[in-house]
């Protein structure tokens, strides 16, 4: 290969133009190692050398860029000697301004801009004796003659060793080329109306804008071209995720009988009727059940809204149509809580059901894997030791996962192969609850191969919980009034925060508070509960609270998901500053479960960021989960939302799934125009599309190929 050969998305860039070895090495810190990684290397801003201002025409306050030349460096002090400051003459050969600098290093800077040289400045100037003054502007050093055709320049991201005249030079001078990797689609991926120009055209003119393009656009990422591009990374996703789901609805499964005898009689043994939206989830399910094809399925709702219900429930179609269930919680104490509330049930149904976790016994386990094989046992419960290689079913018919963000996508896939082991063909249905509803947008992107049922409608009686935040001063305030709950009879829990780095701090903080609150709490229960101790024991303290010998539990954040304790009103939650959204927001979860009004008390540092801040502000004005999941996309991103790196959450390059929503919608619409008249895309106009999206996408959402 040499590089005047074709080039390819993954030809290493050291084949083009101006890269050699060395600058590969440069381009790599940041992650630029192919053709099509240079492609999308983009500019982060663009400056308008249309109307470059002079010197004399800077606005006060506003951000202007202008070329001048260094003239001279000197070092002044002020404060009485105690600060230095270096101030810089530059003149753009008529007027003079000065450049000042409160943190510099006079060498490096000498170097770097010598006297004589030309340098574009970016920012905002004011006055300062007499003469215009900017105070610590962008700089960059401009060795282009400056007549040359006044146009947008862009502006690439440096790094060590990289300048803004390599870059340039690179694109520009291998432009043409890079431009012949792009694919160009047929024109019906992008016939939405809203992005007509072509991809080819949208890089060109990314990195190298029109005289009449629109700046403001352009830095904004809004540019026709920024549109385009990012059209295009969502309508290949969307494509793949719509593939794999028509993809797996081919794959054929059991079907239920039409006849529910065990699921009516549960539902007469229910000391409470279903919501509306339950009752829809539940024959949501049942449709899928009686489909042919496996379900694939995330149930949302908030904290409370009753998801274990329904999924129990639908479980029964299952286990009277002769196939096994499992059920898989993200910890012990959650999955001995499914246990317990469903073990009364089970018992009243002739069902039998069983736990196993890593505390489970070895006679126990033993005794367990054996029922699973002979089919004896109708419902599993348990943790992530359900997904061992040693536990096999009979006829695993339904996986259920609740809290799903506990598990990672890798682990979802693990637990749905155990079918490779079941001694049936057919591959079991799935439902995944969890209590973070994820926001449209998201779930679009990441979850876009599930249904989707949403439950929005909580239990009646539900009273909104009252949420105040607390400075650590008015401490004595807040206890007063759980006081007073506690003497009415109620409960409470007092929080804090595990962050596994500190883990020794956290616990001894919990600690110290368990001892503090025994005085505070003087003649009633004060428990403790955290990550180290023994299941059994932990069990036993939850057990106490439940039965309400425990009055008040001080927990660290073993105790955020799902647990369920009608009789407590009170939710401290300490350090509250550390806590994302939603899981103040599941904290605050655990209460306002039974008739009574619920409180949750934030407690927080006074120096906390605008963000912090924020995030508590956002927790007292609404007990609404969808809305609060919306925020905390909004602050932390994507990424971070899901929780963990391998959250599957797909690299987007230019593409923002909340200020690109618009075309996320535009996406998906087309793709399913494109797939409802050719499911598996072999017609000739989409032949093209169906490769990219392989290509893209193929191995990473493990699309079958035929
Ligand atoms: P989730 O798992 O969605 O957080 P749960 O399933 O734990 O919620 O339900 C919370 C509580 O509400 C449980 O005690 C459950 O028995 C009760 N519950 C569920 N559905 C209803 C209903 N329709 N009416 C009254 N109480 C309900
Ligand atoms: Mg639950």
């Amino acid at each position: 290969m040499n590089s005047f050969s074709r080039l390819t998305p993954s030809t290493p860039i050291q084949y083009l133009k101006g890269v050699g070895p060395k600058l590969a090495k440069v381009f790599e810190k940041k992650s630029v190692h192919t053709a099509w990684d240079m492609l999308f290397y983009l500019p982060i801003r663009y400056i308008d050398r249309r109307k470059l201002s002079s010197i004399r025409e800077l606005k006060m306050g506003e951000k202007e860029s202008f070329i001048a030349q260094i003239v001279d460096y000197g070092v002044s002090s002020i404060r009485k000697g105690r600060k230095k400051i270096l101030e810089v003459a530059v003149t753009d050969g008529k007027d003079h301004a000065i450049i000042t600098f409160f943190l510099f290093n006079e060498s490096y800077m000498k170097k770097k801009f010598p006297v004589g040289s030309s340098v574009l400045f970016f920012g905002e100037a004011r006055f300062y004796k007499g003469l215009k003054n900017l105070v610590h502007p962008e700089m960059e050093l401009w060795d282009e003659d400056v007549q040359t055709t006044s146009r947008i320049m862009p502006l690439y991201p440096l790094t060590e060793g990289l300048y803004q005249k390599t870059v340039r030079n690179i694109l520009s001078k291998n432009l043409e080329r890079l431009l012949e990797i792009v694919e160009e689609d047929p024109r019906s991926v992008r016939d939405s109306g809203k992005v007509q120009i072509s991809l080819i055209d949208a890089f060109r003119n990314i990195h190298k804008p029109q005289v009449e393009d629109d700046i403001d656009s352009l830095n904004l990422q809004k540019s026709p071209y920024h549109q385009r591009i990012i059209y295009d990374e969502f309508f290949y996703l969307q494509l793949g995720l719509l593939s794999k789901r028509i993809q797996k609805e081919r794959k054929k499964t059991f079907v239920i009988g039409s006849e529910n005898p065990l699921y009516e009689k549960a539902l007469s043994l229910l000391p409470f009727e279903l919501t509306g939206d339950q009752a829809s989830a539940i024959s949501e399910i049942k449709k899928d059940f009686l489909s042919e094809h496996p379900m694939n399925r995330m149930m949302q709702g908030d904290v409370g809204s009753g998801k274990t219900i329904v999924s129990f429930l639908s479980a029964l179609f299952i286990i009277e149509s002769g196939y096994q269930v499992a059920m898989m919680a993200p910890t012990e104490i959650l999955a001995e809580q499914h246990y317990k509330n469903l073990k009364e049930f089970c018992d009243k149904l002739d069902l039998r059901i069983e736990i196993l976790t890593g505390a489970t016994k070895a006679k126990d386990r033993r005794e367990i894997l054996e029922g699973l094989l002979n089919g004896s046992i109708h419902i599993l419960i348990g943790t992530h030791a359900l997904i061992t290689p040693d536990v096999l079913f009979q006829k695993l018919g339904y996986v259920i996962i609740d809290e799903q963000h506990r598990f990672g996508v890798l682990q979802r896939s693990r637990l749905k192969n155990k079918s490779k082991h079941n001694q049936i063909e057919a591959e079991p249905h799935l439902l995944i609850m969890t209590a973070t509803p994820i926001p449209r947008t998201l779930s679009m992107c990441v979850y876009g191969d599930l249904d989707m049922t949403v439950i929005r409608e909580m239990p009646k009686g539900r009273k909104p919980i009252f949420t105040k935040l607390f400075r650590d001063k008015e401490r004595d305030q807040m206890y007063g009034f759980i006081q007073d709950e506690v003497a009415k009879g109620r409960q409470a829990y007092f929080v804090y925060p595990l962050i596994e780095e500190s883990e020794k701090i956290d616990l001894k903080n919990a600690t110290l508070m368990h001892k503090e609150l025994k005085k505070v709490f003087k003649g009633f229960s004060v428990g403790l509960l955290h990550g180290k101790m023994k299941s059994q024991e932990k069990e036993e303290i939850m057990s106490q609270f439940k039965e309400g010998k425990i009055q008040v539990l001080v927990s660290t954040t073993v105790v955020e998901v799902g647990v369920d304790v009608q009789n407590s009103t009170v939710m401290v939650i300490e350090h509250a500053e550390r806590f994302g959204l939603s899981q103040l927001h599941q904290l605050r979860g655990r209460v306002g479960r039974g008739a009574e009004k619920s409180y949750c008390f934030l407690v927080a540092e006074y120096a906390q960021s605008e963000e912090s801040r924020y995030r508590l502000k956002t927790m007292e004005k609404t007990n609404d989960g969808f809305i609060i999941a919306e925020e905390d996309l909004k602050i932390r991103g994507p990424g971070e939302f899901l929780g963990t790196r391998q959250s599957g959450m797909p690299d987007f390059r230019l593409a923002h799934i909340i200020r690109d929503d618009h075309l996320l919608n535009a996406s998906k619409q087309r793709a399913q125009e494109i797939l409802s008249k050719d499911p598996v895309l072999i017609s000739d106009e989409n032949v093209l599309i169906r490769k990219i999206m392989f290509d893209r996408w193929g191995n990473r959402l493990d699309l079958s190929v035929v």
